[in-house]
């Protein structure tokens, strides 16, 4: 039988991918530049289902059923091109060609611009839950046209992870819409990781608890309103001793936390759209921060001075529930800063994005993945008008409302006795940005009109103004 959907591209991620459609019952070809990783795959999981197995493109693409859907799960960048070139001039018009890879969205944009004048649809498609999700369910979060998705999308929606009955797939929006909100996920999940890893910090400096101690806090934290993956596998990795020294894991491990691009994405497109996501820049800089080695020991050497006192902890139980408050508030704020810049994205190129539907597919699969989402979704989808920012949703004003006194003497606290949370300090400083009625943002246009004559608006009356400051300072409509 012809193959219904193919994969090229079987290193961790496509070899997965393939496996979880030929065990949800798809026949599905496969292909690989060099022919040995799919003689492996059909060697050691051949008996996961139907594959029908090419050495060359052209066989491969002659493998499958019209219209084709092909899924490209190679290195981002310049092979994904290499691959692209090579397919498309093996198609033919109303064939699906899906990378499934990080692309960037730009570059997606303009893959499907070049294919659409081939007639082929191209579809930039998300796919979150690294190895063990593309095999067992994956958030999958397909661009392109919406025609494209009305035959591959129940394939997609099959092999996603399901959440309720539903499945963590749906059609984002044209082109670049996927791998936008993909992108914008991974940011996300650097904000989520770095509150996360400020509680831990607070929690260890701070209170004096041990890596052990800290792991039961956040497993029954995970009982909670931040019941999420992060959480869970913050427990585990707390837990974890170390075989070779026998003390914690987390002691062994050299603090200097590594990334691979997306999130700088999120943080360059965010600046360029002017949207403030400050959590996912501060999470980035962050990790920047931990990569500083040089400096870090140099401030060592030079014993870079901080505060004298340790932090007065009177009630561990107290403590605790604060740090714990805190984290749930900041997080939000990170998350509907994430949600912002989707919405941005959107408006700036036009695409028709459900913010309620997005937060729906990233409940089960990916890295992100939480109970909380469920009340995002509510947000979204219970009232007939979007709240401008997920903090007006009634669910989250009151959460926040709610964790005023513990975040603000965790930020306060945190800053007296020297403990770096710039996760949680920048969220609260957002908050009260937001919140505030008049921001010294008029004292800045003072200046820029003063040394740039820049002009202002006044709040009294229509028109643009500027002051002749290096003249007699009267005020003149420009
Ligand atoms: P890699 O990113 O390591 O890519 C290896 C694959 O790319 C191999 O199949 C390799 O073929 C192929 N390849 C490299 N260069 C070329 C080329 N010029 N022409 C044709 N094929 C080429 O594989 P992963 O499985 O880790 O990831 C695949 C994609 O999925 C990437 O875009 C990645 O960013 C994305 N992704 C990865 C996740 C993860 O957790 N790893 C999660 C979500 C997405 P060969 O065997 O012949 O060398």
């Amino acid at each position: 039988p012809k193959a219904e959907i193919g994969v090229t591209g079987l290193a961790v991620m496509g070899s997965n991918l393939a496996r979880n459609f030929a065990r949800n019952g798809f026949v599905t070809a496969v292909h690989n530049r060099s022919y040995a990783k799919t003689q492996a795959l059909l060697e050691e999981h051949g008996g996961d289902g139907t594959f029908v197995g090419s050495e060359s493109a052209a066989d491969f693409v002659a493998s499958l059923a019209t219209p084709r859907k092909i899924i490209i799960m190679v290195k981002a960048g310049g092979p994904t091109d290499a691959v692209i070139d090579e397919l498309a001039e093996l198609l033919e018009p109303g064939d699906i060609l899906v990378d499934g890879g990080n692309a960037k969205f730009s570059d997606t944009i303009r893959r499907e611009a070049a294919m659409r004048e081939k007639g082929i649809h191209f579809v930039g498609c998300g796919i979150s839950g690294g190895e063990e999700g593309a095999l067992l369910g994956p958030s999958i979060m397909p661009g392109g046209s919406k025609q494209s998705y009305e035959s591959l999308g129940p394939i997609l929606e099959k092999i996603s992870a399901h959440v309720d009955g539903a499945p963590c797939c749906t059609h984002i929006g044209t082109d670049g819409a996927g791998h936008f909100v993909k992108m914008v996920h991974n940011g996300i999940e650097y904000a989520d990781m770095q509150l996360i890893a400020e509680a831990y910090d607070l929690l260890r400096r701070g209170a004096g608890l041990s890596p052990a101690q800290i792991a039961d806090i956040f497993a029954e934290w995970n009982k909670g309103e931040l019941d999420s993956f992060l959480i869970e596998i913050t427990a585990q990795v707390l837990a974890q001793v170390d075989a070779t020294t026998g003390g914690p894991f987390v002691d062994i491990v050299k603090d200097v936390a590594g990334m691979k691009g997306t999130g700088t994405w999120t943080v360059q497109t965010a600046l360029d759209l002017g949207v403030p996501v400050s959590g996912i820049a501060e999470a980035v800089f962050a990790r920047g921060l931990s990569s500083q080695g040089e400096q870090r020991a140099a401030a060592q050497q030079v014993g870079l001075p901080g505060p004298q006192e340790q932090w007065p902890i009177e009630d561990l139980d107290v403590f605790v529930a604060t740090v714990r408050v805190a984290l749930y508030a900041s997080k939000i704020v990170a998350y509907a800063q994430g949600l912002d810049e989707i919405q941005a994205g959107a408006k700036e190129y036009g695409w028709d994005i459900d913010l309620g539907a997005v937060a729906r597919i990233w409940r089960g699969g990916c890295i992100i993945r939480a109970v909380f989402l469920n009340r995002i979704t509510e947000a979204y989808d219970t009232t007939a008008e979007k709240p401008l920012s997920l903090l007006f949703a009634p669910y989250f004003t009151e959460a926040i409302g709610g964790a005023q006194g513990p975040w603000r003497d965790v930020v306060a606290g945190a800053a007296r006795y020297g403990i770096p949370t710039p996760g949680f300090s920048s969220a609260l400083a957002y908050y009260d940005g937001l919140r505030a009625e008049r921001l010294p943002a008029a004292l800045i246009q003072g200046q820029r009109d003063f040394f740039g004559a820049h002009t202002y608006q006044r709040t009294d009356k229509e028109g643009t103004y500027h002051v002749l400051w290096s003249g007699d300072r009267s005020e003149v409509q420009s």
